[in-house]
Order: structure tokens, then sequence, then C-alpha cells
């Protein structure tokens, strides 16, 4: 429940492990959270940011950095062809390139706008079929087409199956992401951040146990 409390986990975890806290960061999820809760974690100083849809980020983040500045926002969740050329103006880092057809969108829209956000590939590590993501047998030739395609891909991230251990799936990625020359690991949420930062994690994308529970599921 407090931004001072995550940061303090984190320095723990990246102790226990004999890492630098200061390569991993905290990326606080915003979304679906009321103004006033963002605007506390705001008022303490932090600068970094997830959010879910690009409708909603829209809807909030010019007005956040108008009023504090320069504030470093990354898009966590699907998204659409229809929605890539709001996203590249929108944010700085996507976390979800899920298939070649937005691979193909976000190259087209950097070569026409000179600007594209830092990328990571989500890999579907439990194989689930509703979720998003790249198949971890397809990973390292759809990373292959992406830097063909000069995307600036810093990175996997997962979204572990709820049922599941956890750190399974970040062992997984780490080795994907090990294999293909990638630094970024981008695991591990309120529940299981630090198992990630053990397992390597350099974005923990941490929500509710920073703003509280969130309203509405999503
Ligand atoms: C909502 C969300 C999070 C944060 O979840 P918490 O459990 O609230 O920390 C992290 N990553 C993604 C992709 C999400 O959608």
């Amino acid at each position: 429940m407090s931004l001072d409390l995550i940061q303090q986990e984190i320095e723990a975890a990246a102790r226990d492990s004999g890492r630098d806290a200061a390569a991993i960061q905290l990326i606080a999820v915003s979304k679906v959270q009321p103004n006033e809760r963002v605007k506390a974690v705001l008022d303490q100083g932090h600068r970094c940011f997830g959010e879910n849809k690009v409708q909603e980020a829209a809807g909030k983040w010019p007005d956040f950095r108008a009023a504090y500045g320069a504030v470093d926002l990354h898009l966590l969740g699907p998204l659409q062809t229809n929605k890539a050329r709001q996203a590249i103006e929108l944010f700085d880092v996507i976390h979800s390139l899920d298939r070649p057809k937005l691979a193909n969108s976000l190259a087209r829209l950097a070569q026409e706008t000179g600007r594209c956000p830092d990328v990571f590939v989500q890999v579907n590590t439990g194989e689930e079929p509703q979720k998003a993501g790249i198949a971890p047998r397809d990973v390292d030739a759809f990373v292959a087409t992406c830097r063909d395609l000069d995307l600036p891909v810093v990175g996997l991230m997962t979204i572990p199956p709820i049922d599941e251990e956890a750190s399974l799936h970040f062992a997984l990625l780490a080795k994907m992401a090990a294999r293909n020359g990638l630094n970024g690991l981008s695991m591990g949420m309120s529940a299981d951040f630090q198992k990630a930062i053990a397992f390597g994690a350099t974005h923990v994308r941490v929500g509710s146990a920073i703003f509280g529970e969130r309203v509405t599921a999503q």
C-alpha cells in the first residue's frame, strides 16, 4: 500500500540476489486507479508509470505530464494496430509486442515519424490460448524479425498463468532473453515481484501493492 515500502522490498530482494537495485525499474501500474491516488504517487516524486489501455492513458497522462513534467510511460496491455500511432506518441516503452502484424505497423510508423518507443516482446510462457504473446518456440524467430525491421527490442515480457508457480515462467523468460542477447526482463507484479527480481527482472510492474486494490477488475 505504499511506494516507499515497495521500493524497500525491491532493494531487499536485489540485495538478497546480489543485484544492484538501481538496475531494476519500478513501473507503478496506475490503470483504473482514481486520479487522487496517482497524484499521491507523483507527489512522492515517482516518474515511471504503466497503463493497460491507450485510450485510458490518453485521457489522463497529457494532463499529468503538463502538471508534473516528464513521466516515463509504459504500455502493458494489448495494442490494436489502429491505436499504434497514438501509442507511439504517448508511450516511452511498449511491453506488449505480441504479433507480426503489430511489429510491421510499429516499424512503418517509426519510419514515418522518426520515433519509436523501446519494445518488449510479450511471451505467452504458459501457452494459454486466451492470453496474448508469442509462443516460446517462436520467440527466437520473432525477435529476429523485429530486429530486421529495425525495431528497438530491449527485452521480453511475461504474465505467468495465475495457477502455476511463477518462478518457472520467470526462469524460462530469462533463458530465452539471454539466448537472444536481450537484457530487459519485464516480469513480476504485486504478488511476485521479489521472486521475479531473484530471476533477473529489470522491470517490475506493480499496481495494487502501491495504489491499493483496483475498483474494476482488469
Ligand atoms: C495490471 C497489470 C499489472 C499490475 O498488477 P498488480 O497485480 O496490481 O500489481 C502488471 N502487469 C500487467 C500486464 C497488468 O495488466
